[in-house]
């Protein structure tokens, strides 16, 4: 399975809004300044498609996060930072992953998880069109399996635990935005820590 290389300019706009959101502007620009991305400082990625930066610059911000504040203090700043950016994303860049026109509130709450499989698919098949063909999306019993790999987000990196809780936070604000309650998302497997895929399990609520 392969990679893209460049990723859209809107990744970016949301990424930086959100990073800036959470740590500060010069909390932000601390962090891009050790990552080597000063390109960013003042001057963010506009919110449109063009494809003009490296998915590795999109990699080394993530990355940055664990070197900067160690394995335990990025962990729950890089899942808000998910949780935020996915519903930043529904807000101003739904289109990025089809999901425009949804609305959670109209389904049937007994069907709401279903509806999340459903959007689910329809943005992995967005993302794979955004970042390669690196996604498995599987249903069991428990609830929904997402795998990736090569994984984007934790190339390169070697921790002691599971590290892409930038995704964990991102599926967990997606599911929590479709069910209108939180449901528990985790990773299981992750290359940062050896494993050959990164695999998520966002689990069916019980009730
Ligand atoms: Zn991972």
């Amino acid at each position: 399975m392969s990679r893209q290389e460049k990723l859209p300019n809107q990744l970016f706009y949301l990424s930086l809004n959100v990073c800036e959101e959470i740590l500060g502007k010069n909390g932000l620009v601390s962090i891009l300044n050790f990552a080597g991305l000063k390109k960013f400082i003042g001057n963010y990625p506009p919110n449109d498609f063009e494809m003009v930066h490296d998915f590795k610059d999109f990699t080394r911000m993530a990355t940055t996060f664990v070197e900067v504040l160690g394995e335990r203090g990025a962990r729950a700043i890089m899942f808000q930072a998910g949780k935020r950016g996915f519903s930043l994303m529904a807000k101003v860049a739904p289109t990025l992953v089809n999901i425009e026109g949804i609305k959670p509130e109209g389904f049937a709450t007994e069907r709401k998880f279903d509806e999340f499989l459903k959007m689910y698919k329809i943005m992995t098949d967005a993302s794979v069109a955004i970042f390669g063909d690196v996604y498995t999306l599987l249903e069991q019993e428990v609830g929904m399996i997402f795998e990736i790999s090569p994984c984007y987000m934790c190339v390169g990196m070697k921790t002691e635990n599971e590290m892409c809780y930038i995704q964990t936070g991102f599926m967990h604000g997606a599911v929590a935005w479709m069910l209108g309650e939180e449901t528990k998302v985790e990773e299981v497997l992750c290359m940062a820590k050896g494993d050959d895929r990164c695999r998520f399990v966002v689990h069916r609520p019980k009730d």
